[in-house]
């Protein structure tokens, strides 16, 4: 059994209710009723405008890989045994970019590329939070 993944802790002001949503299942996302910005990750305050009042959405969850790298080899505990597994930042459709794995692909060196769509598959944790990671559409 790998040693757990490195977790939120909480009370974690600004980013709390994204935390709680993960336990449904849902992804979630800022705007800003000030400047209709979108805002991630989830703050307290917008950092276009600086203004307080946010609005929660919840994503489809659907996206396109922007960027990824393979990690080879991680010698923390809780990644060592994944072998070869890709890091990427994914921008769903909602307008905002979030750095991810994608995971479900035979091959993460040669089945991952820029431009391909994408979904969210979480990733449950003991800890009850759930970890967003996607998969091909
Ligand atoms: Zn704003």
């Amino acid at each position: 059994m790998p040693a757990p993944r490195p977790q939120p802790r909480f009370p974690e002001p600004d980013t709390q209710p994204f935390w709680e949503a993960t336990k449904e299942h849902r992804l979630t996302y800022q705007t800003c009723r000030t400047c209709s910005k979108v805002v991630f990750y989830p703050r307290r305050h917008c950092p276009h405008c600086g203004g307080r009042d946010l609005e929660w959405h919840d994503s489809k969850g659907f996206g396109t890989v922007y960027t990824y790298s393979v990690v080879r080899l991680n010698r923390h505990p809780a990644f060592a045994d994944l072998g070869p597994y890709a890091v990427a930042y994914v921008d769903l459709d909602e307008g905002f970019r979030m750095l991810t794995n994608i995971v479900g692909v035979a091959d993460p060196v040669k089945d991952v590329r820029i431009g391909m769509r994408v979904k969210v598959r979480w990733d449950d944790q003991e800890s009850g939070i759930s970890l967003p990671m996607f998969e091909p559409a």
